[in-house]
């Protein structure tokens, strides 16, 4: 079952007098327990179809589905609610408030939910060891080092237990071995979890993990490949 479904997406964006169709009629679908990676050339509207999948931005054709429901027939407040039940984002940049330690910014989007972080202890203490920050919970952003950041980052998208994780370029900033280290992690969220999990990136290495690569060129589907993860060597 599609927990994620897009079809036809076109996005136009308006630069003064000149038009960009960023996406011209693309379909997508994520499945629960599938890893789907997006690649392509620069400009080809990777990070337009993400903003647009996440509900981040409207469409200017075609749908898209979250968890059965469609986003264009919900309000901003509705929009803004049903993306916090079922979406984590990670996004390059990571986000994370620099006065804010380690688990406080984890521990972010349920507060933003007015939801006690107590009641959320256990769940903290398992994403921490997940991430492996057992030994950096208190440190600030600025004391930890890119790969570090990046792992807050992801457990903070992990801590609502979201359906869907979307993320951008997560290892775009990080050297070979952390990103393969994040890789690792988003793909046993994803097994572990049941989660459908869609990342964009330039990165082949990176892309190796998914299930399934939906290559993008010039706004449009140039090649969709599945991918045998059972087959991949340990
Ligand atoms: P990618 O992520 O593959 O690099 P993008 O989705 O960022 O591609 O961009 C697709 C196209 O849309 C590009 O031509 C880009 O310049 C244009 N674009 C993206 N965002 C905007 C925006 N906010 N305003 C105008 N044009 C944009
Ligand atoms: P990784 O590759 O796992 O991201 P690094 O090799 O970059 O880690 O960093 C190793 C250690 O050095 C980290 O545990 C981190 O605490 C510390 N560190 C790295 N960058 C900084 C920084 N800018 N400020 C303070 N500590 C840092």
């Amino acid at each position: 079952m599609s927990v994620l479904q897009a079809s036809q997406l076109i996005k136009r964006y308006q630069l003064g007098v000149h038009e960009v169709n960023a996406l011209n009629g693309v379909d997508f679908e994520a499945a629960a327990g599938e890893f789907v990676a997006i690649m392509g050339p620069s400009g080809s509207g990777k990070s337009t179809l993400l903003h647009l999948l996440g509900g981040l931005d409207a469409p200017t054709g075609g749908t898209v589905m979250l968890a059965g429901q469609e986003l264009s027939g919900l309000n901003d407040q509705q929009a803004t609610l049903a993306r916090r039940r079922s979406i984590g984002f990670v996004f390059q940049f990571f986000n994370l408030l620099p006065t804010l330690s380690a688990e406080e910014n984890i521990l972010l989007p349920i507060l933003i939910d007015g939801k006690k972080p107590a009641e959320f202890k256990e769940r903290l203490d398992q994403l921490i060891a997940l991430v492996g920050l057992e030994e950096r919970r208190t440190h600030k952003p600025d004391q930890l080092s890119g790969g570090e950041q990046q792992r807050v980052a992801l457990a903070r998208a992990l801590i609502t237990q979201p359906a869907i994780l979307l993320a951008d370029e997560p290892t775009g900033n990080l050297d070979s071995n952390t990103g393969k280290a994040i890789m690792e992690l988003l793909r046993r969220s994803c097994d572990d979890l049941n989660q459908a999990i869609v990342v964009v990136t330039h990165d082949a290495r990176a892309a190796a993990f998914a299930d399934r690569v939906v290559f993008l060129r010039d706004g449009q589907v140039e090649r969709r490949l599945q991918l045998a993860q059972d087959e991949a060597p340990a």
